[in-house]
């Protein structure tokens, strides 16, 4: 069994093109998507993304540390 790769809410898709996925819609979507969910949305499907993520045994943590996520830099910067 071969590891797939770990998405969390907003992590930019591996084909390099410019679809991100929805964790609430399992599926990609492009920057407009995300705009039809709001903020509490994103910080629960971006939290619980983070949960099981960390949950999981090491070995099977398939995410680059570096992984181009839409909503992590939205937060960040985030004053309230
Ligand atoms: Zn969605």
């Amino acid at each position: 069994m071969s590891n797939k790769r770990y998405f969390f809410h907003g992590d930019q898709s591996e084909n390099g093109d410019d679809t991100f996925y929805c964790r609430k819609c399992d599926t990609f979507s492009d920057e407009e998507h995300f705009k039809t969910h709001d903020e509490k949305t994103h910080s629960f499907q971006l939290n619980q993304s983070y949960e099981i993520f960390l949950r999981k045994p090491k070995k099977e943590r398939c995410r680059p540390s570096d992984a181009l996520n839409l909503l992590e830099n939205m937060s960040h910067h985030k004053s309230q």
